[in-house]
């Protein structure tokens, strides 16, 4: 009897740590509404990273296949470069950025990261080597530390301090009660969105990965926030290849292309300059956002001398 206990208990021990993953795994998939039919090809590769080039030619993808979503996307976000992608609500930034990570496979066309089809590798390794900054970033109910150290959970407490200082939130994570120790999410204290975000640019910092998706969500906080997040964000993306979803144009001013995005199609595309001289799309769309800027500035100042 005495025999056969102790690896009843292993397999116990084994049981519930295979329980805790695959909770985590669940949870993940229920935060990021992803669906979980997408599966490894038999005998898929791991991805072999280079410079972590990424290329979308003629990609057609929809949810539901009678509402298509994207109508033939092709653009390319060379290693190390910044390519932004704008556009109303509701044309389809936010699923290029999960089709990259495959949270959901295409109907046609092909998307490559150094020349390998992320349909061709693992998704494990796929995932490995891209850091995403999602629009609601949704926390763990456990401590803040937890929290960033997902990222890469064997950083040391050096790193973690360091990352939180980058994303800007290490002043503040040493004024909460518990410090990095706090639990934080739906069952722990509630994090501001702002500072749920810099939670996750802080857990993006320590992963360190070779390619960044950042969907910015920038236009719901106030300037002060804005500003920091988006300084947090210029250190992260420095050298990596990034592909960022811009909600305020004045944040992709420098990328090396911008893509305007609108009902599945690529509407115009350039840099910021060229964007402008085009007169269409993009320049109506900055204009707007610059009157509502200086209205809002107006109204700052109105106050202010009250
Ligand atoms: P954007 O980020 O440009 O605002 P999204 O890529 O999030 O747009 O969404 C594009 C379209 O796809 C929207 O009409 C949205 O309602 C729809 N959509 C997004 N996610 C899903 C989903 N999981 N299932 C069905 N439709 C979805
Ligand atoms: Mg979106």
């Amino acid at each position: 009897l005495m025999q056969l206990s102790v690896p009843l208990n292993f397999i116990g021990f084994v049981y519930r740590e295979i329980r805790q993953g695959l909770t985590d795994i669940e949870q993940m998939f229920d935060l990021l509404e992803v669906d979980p039919e997408v599966v490894d090809k038999p005998g898929a590769k791991e991805l072999a990273i280079g410079q972590g080039a990424i290329a979308f030619k003629d990609v057609h993808f929809a949810y539901d296949p009678a509402r298509p979503i994207l109508r033939g996307i092709s653009f390319e976000v060379p290693a190390g470069k910044t390519v932004a992608i704008v556009g109303p609500s509701g044309a389809g930034k936010s699923t290029i950025s999960r089709l990259l990570y495959r949270f959901y496979d295409i109907q046609q066309g092909s998307i490559t990261i150094d020349g390998q089809d992320v349909r061709d590798v693992t998704q494990k390794s796929l995932r490995a080597v891209i850091g995403m900054v999602p629009q609601d970033t949704v926390l763990f109910n456990d401590t803040v530390a937890y929290n960033i150290r997902y990222g890469r959970p064997s950083a040391t407490d050096e790193e973690l301090f360091a990352a939180a200082e980058i994303a800007q939130i290490g002043h503040f994570i040493q004024t909460l009660p518990d410090g990095f120790q706090t639990k934080v999410g739906e069952r722990g204290l509630k994090l501001s969105g702002g500072e749920k975000q810099r939670v996750a640019i802080a857990r993006t910092v320590l992963k360190a990965p070779p390619i960044l998706i950042l969907d910015e969500a920038t236009s719901a906080l106030d300037t002060t926030t804005e500003h920091e997040i988006q300084s947090a964000l210029d250190q992260v993306s420095k050298n990596r290849t990034t592909l960022v979803i811009a909600h305020r144009l004045s944040t992709v001013i420098n990328a090396d292309e911008i893509i305007v995005l609108r009902d599945g199609h690529i509407a115009e595309r350039g840099t910021h300059a060229s964007l402008l001289d085009q007169n269409g799309l993009y320049a109506s769309m900055w204009n707007r956002q610059r009157e509502a800027t200086q209205a809002e500035e107006q109204l700052r100042k109105v106050r202010e001398s009250d």
